[in-house]
C-alpha cells in the first residue's frame, strides 16, 4: 500500500469572506483578458523571447517547452495552452493566439494512470469554508465552482489556489450555471451564465466582469426559478438563445432569451397539478427538460414533447430517489455526450429513465440495491456503486466493471479507461479512497474524517480532483497531481 494522507498533505484554508468586498488586487495569474495581442514582450527576461515566455504576467518563467495538449506553467502553475500553428504558449483562457492570431484549440491531456498510482497516497487537500450548491466544473484547465455566497472561484490544480473571479452576490449563489462559449458576433470569449429570481447575469471568464444578459420585470409575475434549495434550478444554451427554468403566475416552463434581442419569451410547461419541472439542460444541439409525466426536447426552436415510459417515475425534487444518491449538486439527473439520465424508479426500484434527442425515452433498471450511488464515467457512461462492486451501464444495460468485497455505496465511483476508484472500508471502519488498476487493488488514500458526501470527480489535465462535502456543507477538494 503506499503512503496514507500525512504530513506531505497540503491544507489550504481560502476564506471567500474576506474576498467578497476587498477591491480587487493584482493577483498572479489573473487573467484580466485572455492575452490576445499584449506587449507583456520585449522587456521580459533576457533568455527567452517574449512569445516563448509564461503568457501570464509577472510570471518570470524561462522558456515554456512545447505541449500538444493544455500544460501548466512550471513557475506559476497556471494553465498554459499553446498555439497549433505558431507553438507559442497562450493563457489557456484565450480564444485566439497572442503572436499569430490563430484560433486556439484546448484539449486536455489523458489522465496518466501510472503515475496515479504512485502518488494516490497523498493529495493535497483544499478547504472552501462556504457551501457550495453545484457541482464545481473543469476548463481550460480550471477547476470552477460558485459559493453559496455567489462568488464565481477559480482554482488551479496545480498550485491548489483560488482565486475569486467574481462576487454576484448570494441571490445567485444557489442558482445553476452554464457555461457560454458564444459565437464571433459575441466576440468568442468564454462565458458563464448564472441567474437570480429576476436576473441573469452572463460572466467574462477572460476579463472578471459581469453583465446582465436579460431582467424581468421585479413587479410582474415571472420569475427564474433559481434557487436549488427551493427545487431545481437549471439553464442552458443553445446557438440561438439561453433558456432558464422559470415560473409565470403558478406554471411552470422555461423562459427563452435569444441572444440577439435578449427579449425573455415564456414557454409554459407545467400547470401546478403536473408538479416542478426539471432541467433545462443541453444535449448536442437540443435543450431537454422533463416533469413527472413528460419531457421536452427544444431543438433549433422548436418544441417536441414525449411521454415516460410507462410505468417509469423520475424524481423531480432533489439529488434523491429511493435508495440512489448522486454526487451532482441538487441535479436529479445527469449529461452524457449524447443523451441525458434523470434518475427515478420503476415498480419501486431505482431506475434511470435515458432521453437521446430524436428517439423515445427509455428506462433502465438500476437492479434492485438496499443503498446505491450513481456518477458518471469519464465518457459521461452511469456508473452505480453498490455493496462490494461497482456497475457500469454500457448502453442498455447494466454490467459489472468492479467486484471488491470491500467496496461501500458510500462515496462517488469514477472509472477512466483501465482505472476505477470506489470507497472502501477498512476492517477498522475507517472509509479510504480505494484505487484499483485493471480489477486488481493499487492503493488506497485514507478518507478525511469530515468526509460527508462526494460531489464530483473531475480529471483537470494531469491532476485528478475530487470535490465533496463536509457535514457542515463546506467544500473541500482533493488534489491528486498525476
Ligand atoms: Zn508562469
Ligand atoms: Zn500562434
Amino acid at each position: 500500500m503506499l503512503g496514507v494522507v500525512g504530513s506531505n498533505d497540503i491544507v489550504m484554508a481560502i476564506d471567500s469572506r474576506a474576498m467578497v468586498n476587498r477591491p480587487r488586487e493584482p493577483q498572479v495569474g489573473f487573467a484580466v483578458d485572455a492575452g490576445f495581442g499584449r506587449a507583456d514582450g520585449p522587456g521580459r527576461p533576457d533568455t527567452a523571447p517574449w512569445f516563448k515566455s509564461c503568457p501570464y504576467p509577472g510570471c518570470a518563467a524561462g522558456p515554456l517547452e512545447f505541449q500538444q495538449s493544455t500544460s501548466c506553467c512550471p513557475t506559476c502553475h497556471q494553465p498554459v495552452v499553446f498555439c497549433g500553428s505558431c507553438k507559442t504558449p497562450n493563457r489557456s483562457l484565450a480564444h485566439r493566439c497572442r503572436r499569430c492570431g490563430g484560433q486556439i484549440v484546448r484539449t486536455l491531456p489523458a489522465l496518466p494512470t501510472d503515475k496515479l498510482v504512485e502518488r494516490f497516497g497523498g493529495p493535497r487537500r483544499v478547504e472552501v469554508q462556504e457551501g457550495v450548491w453545484q457541482s464545481p466544473i473543469v476548463y481550460a484547465g480550471f477547476v470552477w465552482f460558485l459559493t453559496g455566497r455567489g462568488v464565481l472561484h477559480r482554482l488551479s490544480p496545480a498550485s491548489g489556489q483560488s482565486v475569486s473571479v467574481l462576487s454576484l452576490g448570494g441571490e445567485f449563489g444557489r442558482s445553476a450555471f452554464a457555461l457560454d462559449e458564444p459565437g464571433p458576433a459575441e466576440g468568442r470569449a468564454p462565458k458563464m451564465l448564472v441567474a437570480s429570481s429576476h436576473s441573469l447575469r452572463s460572466i467574462s471568464l477572460t476579463a472578471g466582469s459581469s453583465e446582465e444578459f436579460c431582467r424581468l420585470p421585479d413587479t410582474g409575475s415571472q420569475f427564474f426559478t433559481a434557487d436549488v434549495a427551493r427545487g431545481s434550478s437549471g439553464l442552458a444554451t443553445d446557438n440561438q438563445s439561453v433558456c432558464v427554468a422559470a415560473s409565470n403566475a403558478g406554471e411552470t416552463g422555461l423562459m427563452q432569451v435569444p441572444r440577439e434581442t435578449r427579449t425573455p419569451t415564456f414557454l409554459g410547461l407545467c400547470n401546478p397539478d403536473d408538479g416542478p419541472l426539471v432541467g433545462p439542460a443541453r444535449v448536442g444541439n437540443n435543450i431537454i427538460a422533463y416533469s413527472k409525466k413528460r419531457v421536452w426536447v427544444l431543438s433549433a426552436g422548436r418544441l417536441s414533447t414525449m411521454e415516460w415510459p410507462s410505468g417509469f417515475c423520475p424524481t423531480v425534487s432533489g439529488p434523491h430517489t429511493g435508495t440512489v444518491r448522486t454526487g451532482f449538486g441538487s441535479c436529479p439527473y445527469f449529461l452524457s455526450p449524447d443523451g441525458f439520465y434523470a434518475l427515478g424508479n420503476q415498480g419501486g426500484d431505482p431506475a434511470l429513465g435515458l432521453i437521446r434527442p430524436g428517439q423515445e425515452p427509455v428506462a433502465i433498471p438500476l437492479t434492485t440495491v438496499a443503498e446505491g450511488v450513481v456518477a458518471v464515467d469519464a465518457q459521461g457512461r452511469p456508473l452505480v456503486a453498490l455493496d462490494g462492486r461497482i456497475m457500469r451501464c454500457d448502453g442498455m444495460a447494466l454490467a459489472e466493471c468492479l467486484k471488491a468485497t470491500q467496496l461501500v455505496p458510500k462515496g462517488l465511483p469514477y472509472a477512466d479507461g483501465t482505472l476505477v476508484i470506489g470507497v472502501k472500508r477498512f476492517a477498522t471502519q475507517r472509509l479510504a479512497m480505494g484505487l484499483f488498476v485493471n480489477q486488481a487493488g493499487r492503493a488506497d488514500c485514507p478518507l478525511p474524517l469530515d468526509y460527508w458526501a462526494g460531489m464530483a470527480f473531475l480529471a483537470c489535465g494531469t491532476h485528478l480532483v475530487h470535490a465533496y462535502i463536509t457535514d457542515t456543507q463546506e467544500l473541500r477538494m482533493l488534489l491528486w497531481e498525476c
